[in-house]
């Protein structure tokens, strides 16, 4: 279950007391359940419970925080589903994936604090960044091998990661800026991904 943080808050992350940010009511009750694990990353953090949930949540590098190593990355390894619970795929994290294994050129940072020893220490976390609007071409990539049903009065699709990497991966590496909205069509998050593959060649 994502449990982000965001990062760019006073005070560093700690994995029993930062709330999530933007996540909705689900991800913010899921990782205070008992026996549920939440991993160290200060921003795009993850929770899980049951059988895997210590491989999932296990230490990751800080960027990229949604390639192979990573939890999204480790779902992906170990042959899991992704269940989208009331949200569409703008928020379907195990896109980012598909933009780190297609080697996406575009880069934004932000910054989190962390605890270090006995003090804080602000790090920088770089990955693809974007409005993520475009990711609802999965609806079209995914096609049959996504199913759609509801939940309570949630709209649900469920995927396997493997389609997901499958039918992105070859579709983002031919098109690397396909997921971003057109360049000055007024989305100012992915004019600032367009503009990061300039100044970094
Ligand atoms: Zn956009």
């Amino acid at each position: 279950m994502p449990s982000m943080t965001g990062g760019g808050r006073p005070e560093p992350y700690d994995p029993v007391r930062t709330p999530t940010s933007d996540m909705g009511v689900l991800a913010e009750t899921f990782w205070r359940l008992p026996g549920v694990l939440r991993g160290d990353h200060p921003s795009s953090t993850f929770a899980a419970v049951g059988r895997f949930a210590e491989r999932i949540v296990a230490p990751q590098p800080l960027s990229p925080p949604h390639g192979l190593d990573s939890p999204i990355g480790r779902v992906y390894e170990l042959g899991g589903s992704v269940l989208l619970l009331g949200v569409g795929h703008d928020a379907n994290t195990t896109m980012h994936l598909v933009e780190d294994l297609a080697g996406v050129p575009y880069r934004g940072e932000h910054w989190a604090l962390v605890s270090h020893g006995d003090g804080v220490r602000k790090v920088t976390i770089s990955e693809p960044d974007h409005c993520c609007q475009g990711f609802d071409a999965a609806d079209d990539w995914l096609g049959d091998a996504q199913r759609l049903g509801t939940v309570g009065n949630a709209q649900a699709r469920l995927f396997s990661a493997a389609d997901l990497v499958r039918v992105g991966v070859p579709r983002v590496t031919a098109d690397p800026t396909v997921l971003l909205c057109r360049q000055g069509s007024g989305c100012m998050e992915c004019d600032v991904a367009h503009a990061s593959i300039v100044s970094t060649g």
